[in-house]
């Protein structure tokens, strides 16, 4: 075993996800890359390593039981245990922009298509539960355990639901969008389960960020993104459980 906390980020090839990994490796973490594609997930660890972190790749890709199953086996021959999970790894979907002309005009499908949805909640919320709960047995074996799942401003009830609110900017689609709310659902769930075992989790919002998944039309850096994350991976005992938080503190549900 290793005195160094070791982290699981799943997409952690690019994006918030790698940064994140980058933060936790530069606070001395072992850091765990997942990713889905192999070459990707080698690729990313060894910029990493070349960083002076301590990072490896593991393949796992979130709607696959069996990498999932393999991960949760490695992480415990090697490590014998688990000490923070980000569920960051996350996809849009197509019809993600739903003020995009072309969907206006009724020329690409609505984003409320049954496939559609079905294929990003396979990922963003059944990806997170399957992951969660094969990491569970390791994750209760570490001292300080913590979980981060990567959520969305768009993901608020409170703030997507006011007419008056500021809903410029915030992602619509009727796929990815009530995707992060079950996300945030589940998280709720899971610190009250988790609660008496000292697991604290807690759904981060990292802003708007140029990554992939919009194109790099975010305004904010992916390692601006990581902040809120990293500061949730690394929490105290006392560390709130159950909370959605961005940079700027608490954000309504
Ligand atoms: P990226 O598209 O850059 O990264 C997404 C990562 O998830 C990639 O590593 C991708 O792998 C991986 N991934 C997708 N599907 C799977 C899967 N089935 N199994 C394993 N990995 C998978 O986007 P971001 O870095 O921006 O997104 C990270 C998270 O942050 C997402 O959950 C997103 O919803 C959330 N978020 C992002 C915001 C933003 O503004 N960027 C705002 C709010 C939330 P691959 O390279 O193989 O495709």
């Amino acid at each position: 075993t290793t005195q160094r906390r070791v982290a699981l980020i799943t997409g952690a090839n690019k994006g918030i996800g790698h940064a994140t990994a980058g933060r936790l490796a530069a606070l001395g973490m072992t850091v765990l890359v997942g990713a889905r594609n192999p070459g990707r997930g080698q690729d990313a660890a060894a910029a990493l390593r070349a960083a002076g972190g301590d990072a490896h790749a593991l393949t796992l890709d979130v709607t696959d039981p069996e990498t999932i199953r393999r991960a949760a086996t490695w992480v415990e021959e090697r490590f014998g245990r688990l000490d923070v999970l980000v569920n960051n790894a996350g996809i849009a979907g197509a019809g993600m922009d739903q003020v995009a002309p072309e969907l206006a005009r009724g020329e690409i499908p609505s984003s409320v298509d049954t496939g559609m949805v079905r294929a990003v909640f396979e990922t963003n919320v059944f990806g997170v539960i399957a992951v969660t709960n094969a990491m569970l047995p390791l994750l209760r074996r570490s001292p300080a355990p913590r979980v981060v799942n990567l959520s969305s401003t768009g993901a608020s009830l409170t703030i997507t639901s006011d007419p008056d609110g500021p809903l410029a900017g915030l992602p619509q689609s009727a796929a990815y969008v009530p995707s992060k709310t079950a996300l945030n659902a589940l998280t709720v769930q899971y610190a009250s389960e988790l609660r008496e075992a000292g697991i604290l989790v807690n759904a981060a919002c990292p802003g708007f960020c140029a990554t992939d998944i919009n194109n790099f039309r975010g305004h904010r850096t992916a390692a601006q993104g990581a902040a809120v994350v990293v500061r949730l991976a690394t929490l105290g005992a006392d560390g709130p459980t159950g909370g959605f938080f961005s940079e700027d503190g608490p954000v309504p549900w």
